[in-house]
């Protein structure tokens, strides 16, 4: 066994290193320099040695290459036994994933399969006076936070949240080691398989990625004034949300719902539009950098976030605000 290391695991994708990949390597590289350990980097899959390069100019000290056309398209059974041999030759005290889709299923099931804990989800990881792992989140839709360590002395796992941290940054002449460990998979271990991967069309710019958000909740009103929220979208290039009461009337589809139980979005610029603004709504646009609300009234919790505020009717407020945005943008 190796001299113990920071073991991130890379999001599976083939070709170009995953942002969020990035991020868990920002966070695993701080914590490597504190424990004088190195921060290493497993990536998984079929096309991925031109990641490499990458991880290392931005600060991966070794890169495992675990190279296998049964790791990809990603698959938990295949991934998680593979991984739980890496864990243990390298010798890892923690292990950091991302809080993806992905990372929620293999994360616990990597941690089951080496008998140790896993905190999800995490915002923050400090060490405390031992060296052990002190992993932060939000609890309660975000209105406390909570600190997490694994008990007894074995390898902590845990996942960060997505678009909370910055990624990584270059090192400028950081040098570091690839490596191509062999691939232990038995066939058996493989018990299920990915059927058809299907993108779902969706106009505009990406939720979760975008840099602009306008969501509408049930204060539009219903789903035939939805298009007063679509074109102030267009006219400033936003992407289009909405609250869990606005998916639930039917008014839009699922995969727009922001908040506790729906997508964590960290825009320069969010625009609430008939939306009170409760916990579990707010728990999925922290990261926002400015907040816009439109509310007609002016005693709505939304308020209390929100940098910019508009006390008004959503039908009077917004065409005259998508009008003027056009007039300045010419979109
Ligand atoms: C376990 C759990 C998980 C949840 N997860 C989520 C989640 O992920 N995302 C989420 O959004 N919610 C979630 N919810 C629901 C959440 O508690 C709220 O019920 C929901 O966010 C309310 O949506 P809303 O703000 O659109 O509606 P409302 O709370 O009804 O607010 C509508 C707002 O519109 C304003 N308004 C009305 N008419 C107009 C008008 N003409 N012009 C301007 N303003 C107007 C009103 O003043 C009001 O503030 C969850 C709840 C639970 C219990």
């Amino acid at each position: 066994m190796a001299g113990g290391c920071v073991l991130v695991i890379g999001e599976p994708a083939e070709g170009a290193v995953a942002p969020v990949t990035l991020e868990v390597l920002g966070a695993g590289r701080a914590l490597a320099q504190q424990l004088g350990v190195p921060v290493e980097v497993a990536v998984l899959g079929q096309e991925v040695d031109g990641q490499a390069a990458e991880l290392i100019e931005r600060g991966a000290d070794r890169v495992h290459l675990l190279v296998d056309p049964r790791l990809a398209p990603y698959q938990a059974d295949a991934w998680v036994p593979v991984l739980a041999d890496l864990v243990r030759e390298t010798g890892a005290q923690i292990v950091l994933l991302s809080h993806t889709q992905t990372g929620r299923e293999f994360g616990p099931r990597l941690a089951f399969r080496l008998g140790t804990g896993i905190v999800t989800d995490c915002a923050e990881f400090q060490l405390d006076a031992r060296g052990r792992l002190r992993a932060i989140k939000p609890v309660y839709g975000g209105n406390a936070v909570a600190e997490y360590t694994i008990a007894g002395d074995g390898v902590q796992v845990a996942s960060l949240r997505p678009k909370l941290l910055d990624p990584a940054p270059p090192v400028p002449g950081h040098q570091g080691e690839v490596v191509r460990p062999p691939v232990r998979l038995d066939d058996q271990q493989i018990r299920t398989r990915a059927g058809e991967r299907v993108r779902a069309a969706m106009a505009g710019p990406d939720l979760e990625n975008a840099q602009r958000v306008v969501a509408g909740g049930r204060g539009v009103g219903g789903p035939e004034n939805w298009r007063l929220i679509e074109e102030f979208a267009d006219a400033i290039g936003a992407a289009v949300g909405a609250s869990r009461a606005a998916v639930d009337a039917g008014w839009v589809p699922g995969p727009l719902q922001i908040g506790l139980t729906g997508a964590k979005i960290s825009p320069q610029l969010y625009v609430a539009v008939g939306i009170s603004g409760a916990v579990q709504h707010m728990a999925g646009c922290q990261g926002a950098r400015t907040v816009v609300a439109i509310n007609r009234d002016p005693e709505a919790n939304i308020f209390k976030h929100a940098h910019i505020g508009v006390v008004g009717n959503v039908k009077e407020v917004l065409p005259a605000l998508t009008r003027k945005c056009r007039e300045l943008t010419g979109r």
